[in-house]
């Protein structure tokens, strides 16, 4: 056995990968292992386009191993099963989120918290096992990792639920943030942040959705159903709702100050980072303790985070959808559109979710 990509493994395989940060895919022969007894293969149909894609093949978390293939909004048919496989059969249709593999036994592992097990396998770019992602013609992984689809739930629109749908579901679920009557705001009108506006209207909450592009408006509000958009450059947009809100759900991927949207909580709000930017947030003490203004004496807010949610939530988050017929909106497109896709959601420009049309589009050359 060699150590490159392409004979490191049995099975054959193929993909779009970056070789450096200025993360340009082009395509790759590669390997894959054979289907072990609890594994499942299967044929990539689609592919969501995450940032977390972009941040990585750029380098910007400085962790970027190379070859790079990413991809972990994947769905697919079922083309062959283990021995010991339970959960799905040949021809069955299944999706692969950001995690292959965890160590099963931790606090996390059996409390169903998997991507917070120490040991947990991103599904490409992993630091301890080479990894490669959904930007390929097949998958194999074990079958603790794989989504069954639900049967009305079409691929496409539904293919980005399993990185950007879990990410913002599992954060409304643990923060409590699914009451009905509660008001809650989301922050960047991009993949994941369409679709907490879908998953939070489905839980009876008002939303307001915050964004740097007025032009987004009419689709949040139209189209998306929130109920009040607010733009967050406009200062006087932002003071007059000091203080009126249950939560905040970050998706932004980019830099940005954190103490305006902090005034916005009510007491005992809570403001949930999703969004990975670069740079470390500041974090000052007095707008938690009190508010913006010593006027608002309100206070005991928190700054939380959440990471994609784990198997068992993925799965219930993916009925949740299927069940009240949310999909992202999708701009589906031919893998050789790839850089292109990649240039215009640096610049968010896109409604509201590259997905590749894998099947029709990735040839073996
Ligand atoms: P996206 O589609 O690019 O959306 C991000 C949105 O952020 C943009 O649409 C834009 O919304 C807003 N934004 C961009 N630049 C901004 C700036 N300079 N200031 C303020 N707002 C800005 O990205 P995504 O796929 O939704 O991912 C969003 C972030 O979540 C990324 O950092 C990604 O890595 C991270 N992520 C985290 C997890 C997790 O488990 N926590 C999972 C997946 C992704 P407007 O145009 O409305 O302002
Ligand atoms: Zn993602
Ligand atoms: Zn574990």
């Amino acid at each position: 056995m060699g150590s490159s990509p392409e004979t490191e493994h049995p099975v054959k395989a193929f993909g779009y990968a970056a070789r450096d940060s200025s993360g340009a895919l082009s395509p790759i022969k590669f390997s894959r292992r054979e289907t072990g007894d609890e594994d499942v293969r299967f044929k990539v149909l689609y592919c969501g386009v995450c940032h977390s894609d972009l941040h990585s093949i750029k380098n910007d978390w400085h962790n970027a191993k190379y070859p790079m293939i990413p991809g972990h909004e994947i769905v697919g048919v079922v083309t062959e099963v283990g021995s010991k496989v339970k959960k799905v059969k040949v021809g069955d249709k299944v999706g692969v989120g950001c995690m292959v593999g965890s160590c099963r036994s931790c606090d996390q592992c059996v409390t169903d918290q998997e991507q917070y097990c120490a040991k947990s396998v991103q599904t490409y770019n992993s630091p301890a096992i080479v990894t490669y992602g959904g930007y390929s013609d097949h998958m194999v992984a074990n079958e603790h990792f794989i989504i069954s689809w639900p049967k009305d739930l079409p691929l496409d629109g539904g293919a980005p639920l399993l990185c950007a749908g879990i990410t913002v579901y599992s954060p409304m679920r643990y923060y409590g943030l699914d009451k009905p009557g509660m008001h809650v705001a989301v922050v960047g009108l991009g993949g994941l942040g369409h679709v907490a506006v879908m998953f939070l209207k489905a839980l009876g909450i008002k939303v307001t959705v915050i964004s740097t592009n007025p032009k987004k408006k009419e689709e949040a509000t139209s189209k998306l159903g929130a109920d009040s958009f607010l733009v967050s450059r406009d200062e006087s947009q932002m003071q007059a709702v000091m203080s009126t809100m249950d939560g905040i759900i970050d998706t932004v991927s980019a830099d940005h100050p954190l103490p305006p949207l902090i005034s916005l909580l009510k007491p005992n709000g809570k403001l949930v980072l999703v969004g990975a930017p670069t740079k470390p947030h500041e974090v000052p003490a007095f707008p938690l303790l009190l508010g913006m203004n010593l006027f608002y004496l309100l206070g005991r807010k928190l700054v939380g985070g959440s990471l994609i949610g784990g198997m068992k939530e993925t799965q219930e988050m993916i009925e949740f959808a299927a069940k009240h017929k949310i999909t992202a909106a999708v701009e589906v497109i031919p893998i050789d559109y790839i850089n292109t896709a990649m240039g215009r959601l640096q610049k968010s420009d896109v409604r509201y979710r590259f997905v590749i049309d894998i099947a029709n589009s990735l040839k073996s050359t």
